[in-house]
């Protein structure tokens, strides 16, 4: 059994296209595993026994010609699955069965993968630890009173803990690099344009991205290049070449320049990662890239930014859940009291949080003064990143302040938690691509991680970076399997 689900997913795609193994093989041992780990709480909807089918399906006519031919893989909840559940982590969606199926997982079965299941996510993808969740909480394979991170929490624990091959999550704010670095996997968000958010729970929808979590940079070329595509279904898709991202990765990363940016050096970063940080120059280095010093003077900004155009985008968005169009209602006495009562009980504590920001951001009369100034700061950061990328090809970052936290820790303490994303956020307030890598253990033997962002467009480049960086950095994640009765 541990021998099926210890394979990385590029390698499974080559076990089944040899016929030394079955789709039905993988899925049954992806099943089991899965059940066996219960106390992770990975899980919001299981489909398993629709994948058993599936697989069976698929063995008995095989097409090996696909790119996932036959691989069972678990999502998070916050793609739209035609007629299975999708709750975005929330109570007012709880009972939403959607009618339609996301581009991108669309895209996942046209290749044919099958599904798992839908996994834990922070509610509305608000969140850095999944703690938001309706569904509660998730534990992190690492350490059994570790958070894996958030908002793709359980697509991070349920990937470390081996219950699916590779898995998708959703970036809108870090929450794709920072679970992946917190877990010690890897996760890359795209440039904004290049996976369609048709179909995805909208949080901030000139933020949000869709984007593989995987064991390693090859696993996470193969997925990206199946679930990235021009889609005319969404206004913000774009119609650029797609690379085949996973034929056409290397290691030739010789006279490639790589930035360091001063401004990432926050005060009160622990040792370790800026030790991290150090290391991840010296294997540059090794591998025949030149390290440059940059600037981009308005990081400082990025946070503040986020945390105004975020929770504005969100407070629109979420407008629609008003127990009319959507699943959750709370019977009133009227029209108004029916909409504040399935509101307040529909959704949760940070999601109201948000709510409110963003409404108050919006208000005429701090329109200008915080909306509209974010808007402005937010160029200034892309603008800092056009210069630099004069210079270099790609920047070198610590992926998150700190390794995992403990669960509880930061519930009380919305900016200590926000304080986390200080390192993503730029990336996606700029539409840049990024990725995370596992790069080493801090004193807890808890993973770290270290991010490249890139040009857009240039996930190729940032993907032959990371590649030739894993080979040198030779991560090992070993959990005991300690949540397995
Ligand atoms: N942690 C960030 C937030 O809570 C980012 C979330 C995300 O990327 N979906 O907004």
């Amino acid at each position: 059994m541990t021998d099926i689900t210890n394979l990385t997913l590029t390698e499974l795609v080559k076990k089944i296209k040899s016929k030394e193994i079955s789709s039905t093989d993988i899925t049954s041992n992806y099943i089991e595993r899965s059940k066996s780990s219960k106390k992770l709480n990975t899980y919001i909807e299981e489909t398993f026994d629709d994948a058993l089918a599936n697989s069976k399906k698929f063995d008995a006519k095989p097409d090996f010609q696909k790119k996932l031919p036959g691989i069972p893989i678990a999502v998070k909840d916050l793609y739209c699955t035609k007629n299975v559940k999708t709750t975005a982590g929330s109570k007012i969606l709880e009972n939403f069965v959607p009618g339609y199926e996301s581009t991108v997982t669309q895209n996942l079965w046209n290749s044919g993968a099958i599904l798992l299941g839908k996994l834990n996510c922070d509610e509305f993808a608000m969140g850095s630890s999944n703690e938001t969740s309706h569904f509660g909480n998730v534990l992190s394979p690492i350490d059994n009173n570790l958070v894996p991170g958030g908002s793709s929490g359980g697509s991070a624990s349920a990937l470390a803990a081996k219950l699916t091959p590779a898995t998708i999550g959703t970036d809108t704010g870090g929450s794709i690099r920072q679970p992946a670095s917190f877990t010690g996997t890897v996760g890359l968000k795209p440039t904004y344009g290049s996976c369609s958010r048709y179909g995805i729970v909208a949080f901030a929808s000139s933020l949000d991205q869709a984007g593989p979590m995987t064991r390693d940079v090859k696993d996470c070329a193969l997925l990206l290049e199946v679930i990235s595509s021009f889609d005319s279904k969404d206004s913000t898709s774009i119609d650029f070449k797609r690379p085949n991202y996973f034929s056409d990765l290397n290691k030739n990363i010789k006279g490639k320049k790589i930035g360091i940016p001063k401004e990432y050096r926050v005060e009160g970063m622990p040792a370790e990662i800026e030790k991290l940080w150090e290391n991840g120059k010296e294997y540059l280095k090794n591998c025949g890239a030149e390290i440059i010093d940059i600037s981009l003077q308005h990081t400082k900004y990025a946070l503040p930014t986020y945390y105004i155009v975020a929770p504005a985008e969100a407070s629109s968005n979420l407008a629609r859940y008003d127990g009319v169009k959507y699943g959750f209602r709370v019977e009133g006495e009227n029209l108004i009291d029916m909409y504040e009562k399935t509101r307040s009980q529909g959704f949760g504590e940070e999601v109201k949080r948000r709510i409110m920001i963003g409404t108050y951001v919006l208000s005429s009369g701090y329109y200008d003064a915080y909306y509209l100034k974010a808007q402005k700061v937010r160029k200034l950061i892309k603008n800092d990143f056009d210069e630099a990328f004069n210079k270099v090809d790609a920047i070198l970052t610590p992926s998150t302040p700190s390794s995992a936290f403990k669960v509880g820790e930061k519930m009380d303490d919305p900016v200590s938690m926000y304080l986390n994303d200080i390192f993503t956020v730029p990336v996606n307030l700029a539409g840049l691509p990024g990725i995370s890598i596992p790069a080493g253990l801090d004193e807890n033997n808890y993973p770290l991680g270290l991010q490249l962002i890139g040009k857009p467009f240039d996930e190729q480049g940032i993907l032959n970076i990371a590649y030739s960086m894993e080979e040198k950095i030779n991560f090992n994640l070993n959990t005991s399997d300690w949540w397995i009765k």
